[in-house]
């Protein structure tokens, strides 16, 4: 029962700052990453009442995916090989990662007709070297771009911040990519409602939740880093 603690203390902790940021809890997805964990912990998670589900690798996920399916959403939130779209794309209803026009495009050609991938653009913010993403000042025209694939919905923008003692520190980054997705909003452009912001990780979940977060992606306060081996 080790998540359902966590998830007590996590949604304790999400009302408090969604009070003082003037919003609903409600608008704050919980992501259950379980790229640590067992198939175990992560139906853990799902009858702990977690409903999205998000991996980094595809290798290990597809394993928790045959075993757990339909009885969540499934997130994909790392770095993505177009050439490995064909053989994850059925099981995954959001991307995060989105970064390349290539990838979109891939994307647009693999999803099953008649359904669409719901994608967030991930945006490098805070600029370091180690981190994919498109820059800031290009998101705009990049978005843009999208507008010839159809089965990419683009719903919204993500980032990761970076790792710090006081995550206070990173409260710009989580500002700056809520200016941007209004930004994208003000446009409305059909294929890009771009109405959700993916930020917000273990360590500065409650500042991203102050600053607008709508999807937080927890792993190691949520599901704990238990081995799978
Ligand atoms: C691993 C990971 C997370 C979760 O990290 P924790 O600090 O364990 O909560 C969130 N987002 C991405 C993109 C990740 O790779």
């Amino acid at each position: 029962m080790v998540v359902q603690e966590n998830l007590r203390e996590i949604q304790q902790k999400i009302a408090a700052a969604c009070k003082k940021a003037d919003r609903s809890p409600e608008e704050v997805n919980i992501v259950a990453v379980t790229k640590y964990v067992s198939v175990d912990r992560a139906k853990e998670a799902v009858e702990a009442g977690i409903s999205h589900l998000a991996e980094n690798r595809l290798e290990g996920a597809m394993e928790k995916y045959e075993e757990i399916g339909g009885k969540a959403h499934w997130h994909f939130i790392g770095n993505l090989q177009s050439r490995k779209v064909k053989g994850m794309i059925h099981a995954y209803e959001y991307i995060h990662s989105l970064d390349r026009g290539s990838l979109a495009k891939e994307l647009n050609k693999r999803v099953e007709s008649g359904r669409t991938v719901k994608c967030f653009v991930q945006v490098n913010v805070s600029g370091e070297e180690s981190k994919s993403g498109i820059a800031p000042a290009e998101v705009l025209s990049f978005i843009r771009s999208l507008d010839k694939y159809p089965a990419v919905k683009l719903i919204g923008l993500m980032t990761m911040a970076p790792h710090v003692e006081n995550p206070e520190e990173v409260r710009p980054v989580f500002s700056h990519l809520r200016e941007l997705r209004d930004q994208v909003m003000a446009e409305n452009l059909d294929h890009a409602p771009c109405t959700e912001l993916s930020m917000g990780m273990s360590n500065d979940f409650e500042i991203a939740v102050q600053e607008g977060a709508t999807f937080i992606r927890l792993g190691t306060s949520l599901v704990g880093t238990e081995s799978t081996s």
